[in-house]
């Protein structure tokens, strides 16, 4: 059966005419027995079934499978029954355990052939590391006849791609630094040669609203959607909305994007604060900067986290002072300056002392901006008015102060990415005010 006929079977059984269908229908298969017994968590499972679905090619399957010839052979015929392209991961390596080119040549009833080419590029990688070659390593040079083998930018063992009977066959390497550089740079635009089809998306991210919140306010193009197709992806207090349109016109695909794009923007109002490529640590900086403010921090619980979230962004020097972590109550006071009376009054874990942090760090360092996180993260320390997951975020803003309790779930670790996430809200939220505010005092123009 050829690729295209495979692709009519698909359409005659869908239902829906008005969808896009894809022209390319995958199944992942992982090979590795240290996936089976959970010894490594199958990234690589993720990573693909993502990556393909960006580009419109219908994963329906998964497969991990040990490193075993005749259970390997087994999950590729079932997969070459069901679908046009089939994904190997791992066991491409030159050990004799990694058995993934032979059992697909034998399964192919093709003969391994050795590729000059690849033979040349695993000597010149091995020759980094002053490894001379041998019969192993050479093993990682033949695949089977007719393959287009992929290169390996991070490691020996080159990919390929080999097709037979209408069925597409993809071997990756297992280590996900190389599956991942293999898959961007060679595979991506091989599938797109191939799948006809074109996809677009577009990622809108939000904060400050719950994943249940943002899903009830864009319920009307998340329900009846076929294509664009709407997607909310939750993460650790945000989350992003993910659209992707396909067609086979480029124009026809992005005027279908830009249209609903807008409409779930205007919808999603300030809890909008970027695109793909943003992030709240970087939409803050940029904030931060256009209003000409410098930042201070002062953490407690966190430990440090917010600064380097900040810090993480290139060119934060521009507008971090700097971060303190004030753990202890004396540390509270002797570095930051704070009332020692309001720490024994109100306890470290409070507004009062959020506030006076937030005041203190920012006037110590000198600039107009500052942030404080103080809570209680556990497992330990919760009280009956102040449980774990108990964590005050203050910010000061050129003489006004704004604070926020908040009752964060989940364990130390947990608590401490809710708080610095929310920080940074809290943060972009009041800078958000800061610029209405600023455009409110200039003079209206004329
Ligand atoms: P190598 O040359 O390192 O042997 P390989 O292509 O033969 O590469 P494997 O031997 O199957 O790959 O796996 C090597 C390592 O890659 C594993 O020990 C594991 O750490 C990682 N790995 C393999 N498969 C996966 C997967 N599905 N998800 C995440 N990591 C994986
Ligand atoms: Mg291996």
């Amino acid at each position: 059966m050829s690729m295209h006929e495979h692709a009519q079977t698909e359409r005659n059984e869908g239902q829906a005419t008005q969808t896009h269908q894809p022209s390319m229908t995958a199944e992942i298969i992982c090979v590795g027995t240290e996936l089976l017994l959970g010894q490594v968590v199958n990234t690589n499972a993720a990573y693909l079934g993502a990556r393909l679905a960006d580009l419109g090619i219908g994963v329906y399957r998964n497969t991990v499978v040990g490193d075993n010839h005749a259970r390997l052979q087994a999950a590729l015929a079932a997969a070459a029954n069901s679908c046009n392209l089939v994904v190997l991961s791992g066991g491409l390596g030159p050990t004799d355990d990694d058995i993934t080119r032979k059992v697909v040549a034998d399964y192919l009833q093709l003969p391994l052939q050795e590729s000059q080419s690849a033979v040349r590029d695993i000597e010149a990688f091995l020759s980094h590391f002053s490894i001379e070659m041998n019969e192993k390593n050479r093993k990682q040079g033949f695949f089977p006849e007719g393959s287009l083998v992929i290169p390996n930018a991070n490691g020996t063992a080159p990919g390929c791609l080999v097709d037979k009977d209408g069925v597409a066959y993809l071997l990756l390497p297992g280590p996900p630094a190389e599956l991942q550089t293999m898959f961007e740079r060679e595979v991506e635009p091989l599938l797109r040669g191939r799948s006809g089809t074109r996809f677009e998306s577009r990622v809108i991210r939000v904060s400050g609203i719950g994943e249940a919140q943002l899903e009830t306010a864009i319920q009307e193009f998340v329900d009846g959607q076929m294509n664009p197709t709407v997607a909310v992806y939750a993460g650790i207090g945000e989350a992003s909305v993910r659209l992707t349109a396909a067609g086979v016109d480029r124009p026809d695909v992005a005027a279908a994007l830009d249209s609903l794009h807008g409409a779930v923007k205007e919808l999603l109002g300030d809890h909008v604060y970027g695109g793909e490529d943003d992030s709240l640590e970087k939409v803050v900086l940029r904030q931060l900067e256009s209003l000409g403010l410098r930042l201070a921090i002062a953490e407690s619980c966190t430990g440090g986290a917010l600064a380097a979230r900040l810090i993480a962004v290139p060119g934060a020097s521009r507008i971090l002072e700097e971060g303190l972590v004030v753990y202890s109550n004396e540390s509270k006071v002797r570095r930051l300056g704070v009332d020692s009376k309001i720490l024994q009054e109100f306890g470290a874990v409070s507004e009062e002392s959020a506030i006076a942090m937030a005041t203190k760090v920012a006037e110590g360092a000198g600039v107009e901006a500052g942030v404080a996180i103080t809570g209680v993260a556990g497992p330990d320390g919760g009280t009956e008015e102040k449980p774990v997951g108990t964590v005050f975020v203050a910010v000061f803003l050129r003489g006004t102060t704004t604070v926020r309790r908040y009752r964060l779930p989940g364990d130390r670790e947990k608590v401490q990415r809710f708080s610095v996430t929310f920080a940074l809200e809290l943060l972009r939220r009041s800078l958000l005010a800061e610029v209405v505010s600023q455009d409110e005092k200039k003079p209206a123009a004329t």
